[in-house]
């Protein structure tokens, strides 16, 4: 593994950072949209000047999707695994080949650094997760790290250099299929978490492992950088199969990202008592499963009653046997909203009726909302770079689901690329997206970063 370099050693000092880089706050972002020096249609020269080789890319994707538990038509590349350490040393090997300064941090995300002309500048990142789901597809993650790769192979057999240096990051348990909480490196990255808190996430499965271990095993425990503040970025981009169906109705190939709707995690346990199934009478007994039962009920009327959605994500109840009342029962859901005070409203009605569930059956609770993210906007200068990438192949859109992006967009410019999914199917081996479409989001990704670049350039000409 190649060591850390000097030019990657300035990026991450945060003193030169500071000396040299006003964080382009919100606010900032209307003055900038007013001055019609950076108001254009156009996208920047270099970016216009951009190709990529699709079919490089759909063969990559296709090819790392073999590193997969058995998963006919999709991928099966839970965290941590051994199979994904094949897909990162994969990714290793690749970046380092195109000169890369490569690094993995402790919390087993990588980084790749391509020098830009100005080292000075806090790096463009493009960024997304080569983890998947149980019964995922072969884009859903891949799409975005591979389609980084790809744009910068393309930019090095053009000669397109940028001003800003450019670094692509493969995010760790981005879906939170193996370990919880999803996101699960973007958010210690965000100052949102820690790497001890990180470390200690536990497996979904209950057998104890934690994700530090799992990490550990297969060699990904890095020394950083960790979060913004070792390694500011200064902005990120990231293309994502769209997961719904609003570029299929549309006719589209490719889609701007205008934002996200609200979703909120929880994790709860119900404690009650132990007793013979068959003979402990109904009247006095403290039945976790229950109660669980309840809960997931209220769950469903709630999206309802809110004009929103619900999900159970997993329950784990014992003790087992066929003669036990279960005494502890533990569930995960999720609650999502396209408006934030419907959002709320359904959080707190929640959680009223599951205490009201646990004091009607006498049952002990512990409830977590383990993640909370209101629906918010990206940033409008990154989602313009990307509006004027697609240009007239793509249309704005909304994610439904929370992304890497939804963590870095708390820090810096962010706005993200979608792709074109058939039937908007997700999370199931059905995922697809065209060889072209897939062509597309990779081309856009690229114009994006260089509209961003051009931007960041203009701007500091006019300081
Ligand atoms: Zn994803």
């Amino acid at each position: 593994m190649r060591l850390l370099t000097n030019s990657f050693a300035r990026q991450v000092s945060v003193k030169t950072f500071r000396a040299t880089y006003t964080p382009v706050g919100r606010n900032a972002i209307s003055v900038v949209a007013g001055r019609k020096s950076y108001a254009t249609v156009a996208n920047a020269p270099l970016a216009e000047k951009l190709k990529v080789n699709g079919d490089r890319l759909w063969n990559d994707l296709h090819y790392t999707a073999h590193w997969s538990a058995p998963s006919p038509g999709g991928l099966t590349r839970l965290c941590a695994t051994d199979y994904d350490k094949q897909a990162r040393d994969w990714f290793r090997d690749q970046v380092l080949a195109l000169g890369a300064d490569y690094k993995v941090n402790a919390t087993g995300t990588q980084f790749a650094l391509i020098k830009g002309e100005d080292m000075s500048i806090p790096p463009i990142a493009m960024g997304s997760h080569l983890d998947s789901v149980a019964t995922g597809g072969k884009f859903d993650g891949p799409l975005g790290v591979i389609g980084g790769l790809e744009v910068l192979r393309s930019m090095k057999e053009q000669g397109i250099k940028t001003r800003a240096p450019l670094v692509l990051i493969n995010w760790t348990n981005e879906e939170g299929a193996r370990f919880f909480p999803l996101l699960g490196s973007s958010i210690v990255y965000a100052g949102q978490s820690t790497v001890k808190a990180a470390h200690a996430s536990l497996s979904n499965d209950h057998s104890g492992i934690t994700m530090g271990s799992e990490l550990a095993r297969i060699g990904y425990v890095g020394d950083g950088p960790n979060t913004f503040e070792e390694f500011p970025i200064s902005a990120h981009f990231e293309i994502h199969c769209e997961q719904a169906s609003d570029l299929e109705k549309a006719g589209k190939p490719v889609g701007w990202v205008e934002g996200w709707q609200g979703m909120t995690w929880y994790s709860m346990e119900f404690k009650g008592e132990d007793g013979h199934a068959n003979t402990y009478p109904m009247a006095k007994r403290k039945d976790a499963l229950l109660g669980a039962a309840k809960v997931i009920t209220e769950l469903e009327k709630v999206a309802f009653e809110n004009k929103g959605d619900s999900t159970v994500t997993n329950i784990l109840s014992g003790p087992w046997g066929a003669c036990n009342i279960q005494s502890n029962t533990k569930l995960s859901f999720c609650l999502m909203n396209k408006d934030g005070v419907a959002q709320e409203a359904m959080g707190q009605a929640i959680e009223k009726r599951v205490k009201d569930i646990a004091a009607l059956h006498g049952l002990e609770l512990e409830m977590k909302r383990d993640i909370h993210l209101l629906p918010g906007d990206f940033w409008p200068e990154a989602i313009d770079c990307v509006k004027r990438a697609c240009g007239d192949k793509g249309i704005g859109s909304r994610t439904g689901t929370g992304h890497d992006s939804t963590m870095t967009t708390t820090l810096v410019p962010t706005a993200m690329v979608f792709v074109r999914a058939k039937d908007g199917l997700s999370h199931t081996a059905k995922e697809w997206s065209d060889k072209d479409d897939c062509t597309e989001g990779a081309l856009a990704l690229g114009k994006s970063v260089l509209n961003f670049d051009e931007l960041m350039r203009t701007k500091a000409a006019t300081v």
